[in-house]
């Protein structure tokens, strides 16, 4: 927890309970946005869902509002525009849920990839990235990588102890 936040303020999740500028309630001009932020409203009573969307949409609305401080403008509340929801589940394979239209399958992941390169910040990140998908689409290459060390057998005694 940060400190100087009053422990009322951290709600479910660990969440700061925040106005609907993501202004955190009771401090001025701190603010939170994103996962950590908990902004309850008529639609979502126990905050936002944590995703990425929400996060990205409150950085812009924030952005906005303090260029509306800077300039002596009332600023203007936060409203979450959900746009559905994608998840890749494999390769060629996804699913997408937008408003009124859901489908599946390789369109969805081409979709699903479309989407995901376009929201990556700057085009030398975009070109690196999708050489990296490709490289690994091709070569069928994991990314994840476990690395689990042999315990020494003195350490081992030691577990048993415990
Ligand atoms: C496994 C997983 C899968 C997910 N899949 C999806 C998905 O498919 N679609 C989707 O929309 N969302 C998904 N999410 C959720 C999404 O990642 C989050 O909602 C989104 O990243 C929130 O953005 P944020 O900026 O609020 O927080 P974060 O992206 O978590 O950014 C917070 C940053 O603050 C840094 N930080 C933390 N503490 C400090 C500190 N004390 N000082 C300085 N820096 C600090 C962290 O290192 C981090 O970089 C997924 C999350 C997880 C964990």
């Amino acid at each position: 927890m940060l400190n100087g936040i009053d422990p009322n303020l951290i709600v479910r999740g660990g969440r700061i309970s925040t106005d609907e500028f993501n202004e955190v309630k009771g401090i001025k001009d701190v603010f939170a946005i994103g996962d950590i932020a908990s902004m309850e409203c008529k639609k979502y009573p126990k905050g936002h869902p944590q995703v990425a969307q929400v996060a990205m949409q409150q950085a812009n609305t924030l952005g906005k509002n303090l260029l509306r401080d800077l300039n002596s403008k009332t600023r203007k509340p936060f409203v979450y525009g959900d746009y559905g929801s994608m998840a890749t589940i494999g390769r060629s394979k996804a699913v997408a849920d937008l408003p009124g239209f859901h489908f599946n399958g390789f369109f969805a992941w081409l979709f699903w990839l479309f989407v995901h390169l376009m929201n990556i910040l700057g085009v030398k990140n975009k070109f690196f990235i999708f050489v990296d998908w490709m490289w690994y689409y091709l070569s069928f290459d994991q990314s994840l990588r476990l690395v689990i060390k042999q315990k020494s057998p003195d350490e081992n005694i030691e577990a048993d102890k415990l």
